[in-house]
């Protein structure tokens, strides 16, 4: 074997160097206390000075889209309506090229920029993870690039766009008599912000959750690339995307599995009570486990309420309205079991016999059982009903401090005696969901981190706060009781692990991610190892050349 000329190794030289110097500044970066310890309730940061010239180099940038510098307040706002981060710039891409362009510009320009990336979905995030205080926010619905496209045959699948709606995707597919098989209660969520938390339902228990059901990926990376990753194309990428709080690329474009939908798509929606939190979890871990079952299976606490029908709507009705009539609740802390059953109006029959068949293995209080009949999309998008109600009051943009929890199975009994039976047992500032899901219907290599057992469930306080109120309905008290439970699942080792996770502390993150934060680790440092993406959720800073 000859050797090779001297200027190819001058070259090798020197691009051993530049990869050097970016994994010595990045073990800087790991080792710099990365998060704040901001513990103010809401956050407001005003926008720092940026360098003139950097930002007047992104106009430069040949584009099909294009920047916003002014008037961005709307992208230093979420969901959570907590924290508020100013960016310096939204792009408004027309096209991938855009993305990629932007970040490799900003990748160039290494150490000596401060600015970082946030694609913004819908915002519905908590703690301005969407947010970049004098940051770029890419305003991801803006891409318009790739129009849907549903492929049938025996591996159904679409192919959307990142910033693509979920609810947008349910009314396409349904026009080829398929849909995709693992959802989020709520669909006017976009693919990219689901697919990089999760993406949990009651149908995960059966089909894992959205990231799970995702046979590839457009990515573009933290240095400006455009890749194509699955299970079997770079899978490393792939599988960091996929839960990975945004932190390895921004995903462009997803091929999202589909199956057959009920061709009229009708759903049977049944709910029913407990007042015994180890009957009521007894029958949902049944449920999960047994073959023929529900479609979904769900199930949410009711506390502190007297009327059986609150907020159920017109549409839920007793089984037996006499015998409904007479339960009273008194107040009593009740569980709620929520199950569907898809089916199609010539199954009628047998659907009716199956659901009778699983009913008559629970041990709900009898008279508790009330039902409904709805369309598949209705169904699928119900909270959007609640949230133009709430929108019309004026209750959609307060304060939402939720907290998400997944809690292993032998800890959840110690739980909810501890929750359910003392922290919130006079109120809850909105609805707390309940329901388990089969570990072994989850990939473990995806970046998303659960507890380590078979059977764990999803806890949700999905909590809203009353503006300036300082009484049990305002943020600092919700945010208080926030903090109790997750000190006592902290206190008494339940197991629990986060879920949309925040934290303020690298140790936090180090103690969240356990044995895959050396993962995480190198991961980051392979796709974005200048911490340019996702800077909101706060888990590694960028490292700035000072002088
Ligand atoms: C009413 C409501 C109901 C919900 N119900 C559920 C539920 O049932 N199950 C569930 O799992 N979650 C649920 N969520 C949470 C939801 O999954 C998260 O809020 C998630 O962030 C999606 O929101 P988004 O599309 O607006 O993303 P954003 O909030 O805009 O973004 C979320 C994170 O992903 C990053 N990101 C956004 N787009 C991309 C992209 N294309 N590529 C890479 N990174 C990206 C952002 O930078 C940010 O860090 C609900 C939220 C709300 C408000």
């Amino acid at each position: 074997m000859g050797s090779p000329p001297s200027c190819f190794l001058k070259q090798i030289t020197i691009i051993e160097i530049k990869i050097f110097m970016i994994l010595f500044i990045s073990c800087i970066l790991y080792e710099t206390n990365i998060c704040s310890s901001d513990s103010l309730d809401t956050l407001t940061v005003p926008p720092r000075s940026n360098s003139t010239n950097i930002l007047s180099s992104l106009e430069t940038l040949p584009l099909d889209g294009y920047f916003s510098f002014e008037n961005n307040h709307h992208a230093a706002r979420d969901f959570g309506n907590m924290y508020h981060f100013l960016p310096s710039a939204v792009l408004h891409p027309k096209s991938v090229p855009d993305i990629s362009t932007t970040i490799r510009h900003i990748f160039q320009m290494g150490s000596a920029s401060e600015l970082t990336v946030a694609a913004r979905g819908r915002a519905h995030s908590l703690q301005g993870q969407a947010q970049a205080h004098q940051g770029i926010v890419i305003s991801m619905e803006s891409l318009q690039a790739l129009e849907m496209q549903v492929h049938t045959g025996e591996m159904p699948y679409v192919e959307v766009s990142g910033g693509e709606l979920w609810i947008n995707i349910l009314h396409e597919t349904l026009k080829h008599g398929l849909a995709p098989k693992s959802w989020t209660d709520y669909l006017h969520l976009t693919v990219g912000g689901t697919l990089s938390n999760a993406g949990i339902s009651g149908q995960a228990f059966r089909h894992g959750p959205q990231i799970d059901n995702i046979y590839q990926l457009e990515v573009v990376t933290g240095k400006g690339e455009v890749v194509t990753c699955s299970e079997k194309q770079n899978n490393d990428l792939f599988h960091a995307v996929l839960g990975g709080l945004g932190q390895f690329g921004i995903i462009t474009r997803a091929r999202i599995s589909l199956e057959l939908a009920p061709k009229m798509a009708r759903v049977k929606w049944i709910r029913v009570l407990y007042s015994e939190f180890s009957i009521f979890s007894k029958d949902q871990e049944h449920l999960i486990s047994s073959e023929n079952t529900f479609d979904y299976v769900e199930g949410f606490v009711i506390i502190n309420r007297t009327g059986l029908l609150n907020n159920w709507g017109s549409s839920f009705s007793p089984k037996d309205p006499l015998q409904a009539r007479e339960f009273s609740s008194d107040g009593r802390t009740l569980y709620c079991l929520e199950m569907v059953k898809y089916f199609n109006p010539d199954e009628t029959k047998t659907m009716n016999q199956i659901t009778e068949n699983l009913l008559s293995k629970l041990s709900y209080i009898p008279s508790t059982l009330f039902h409904s009949e709805v369309s598949y999309a209705e169904f699928l998008d119900r909270v959007h009903v609640s949230e133009k109600k709430l929108q019309a009051k004026g209750l959609w943009e307060v304060p939402h401090p939720w907290l998400n929890l997944l809690i292993p199975k032998s800890t959840i009994s110690d739980f909810a005696k501890e929750v359910f039976g003392n922290i919130v047992m006079e109120t809850s500032n909105g609805p707390i969901l309940i329901y388990p899901v089969n570990q072994s219907k989850w990939n473990n290599k995806t970046s998303l981190v659960t507890p380590d057992e078979d059977v764990f469930y999803l806890v949700a306080f999905l909590s809203s706060a009353v503006p300036y109120s300082t009484g049990t309905d305002g943020l600092e008290h919700i945010l208080t009781k926030n903090k109790r439970i997750l000190d006592f699942c902290a206190t008494a080792q339940l197991g629990m692990k986060q879920y949309l996770p925040h934290y303020n502390t690298r140790e936090e993150w180090q103690t969240h991610f356990g044995s895959l934060w050396k993962v995480f680790l190198q991961r980051k440092s392979a796709y974005d190892p200048w911490a340019i993406l996702a800077p909101g959720q706060r888990i590694f800073q960028k490292a700035i050349r000072t002088s």
